[in-house]
């Protein structure tokens, strides 16, 4: 598990969450049956290089510098694949990808995003999800998906401005 870390700014070896993504994507990925290809895996890696979203246009030049010549559709259908298998969260207002802190299971993805940095931490709070489907029922709405971006600064980012 790789998620003790919230925010990239806390002290720690950041390899060893690389290599904890990766071992679980691979784990998950057998368990259901399916491929976690070379570039999957890679794009995967990527994406976790830091604790921030990622988007997809920084993915097409890293792998531009090395062998994988991916294409930008070839590029897309892994994010795709990535994201139907838990492994990544979509920021929609950033129009990027983060690694998940529990892909073993499905839930609804609520974030703290830096504005400052970039920096992003996933909070996986059963509470607000549930807050949310009793809120959206109350309207009669039934919710499929939801996704909870919060806006505004990381510790790191705090500290630095000397907005504490
Ligand atoms: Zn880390
Ligand atoms: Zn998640
Ligand atoms: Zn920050």
């Amino acid at each position: 598990m790789n998620n003790s870390i919230a925010f990239s700014s806390a002290p720690h070896d950041h390899q060893h969450c690389i290599d904890a993504a990766l071992d679980e994507a691979a784990e998950l990925c057998a368990r259901r049956g399916v491929r976690l290809t070379p570039l999957r895996r890679r794009v995967l890696e990527l994406i976790w290089d830091r604790h921030q979203a990622t988007g997809a246009y920084a993915i097409l030049d890293a792998l531009r510098h090395e062998n994988h010549r991916a294409a930008p559709p070839t590029v897309y259908r892994a994010l795709e694949f990535l994201s139907a298998h838990g492994l990544i969260h979509r920021i929609e207002s950033l129009n990027a990808y983060v690694g998940c802190i529990r892909p073993d299971h499905d839930h609804a993805g609520q974030f703290l995003i830096c504005e400052s940095c970039g920096a992003t931490a996933e909070l996986h709070d059963e509470e607000i999800a549930n807050a949310v489907g009793r809120g959206a029922q109350r309207y009669g709405f039934r919710a499929l998906r939801q996704t909870v971006e919060v806006a505004g600064l990381c510790p790191d980012c705090r500290r630095r401005t000397g907005t504490d």
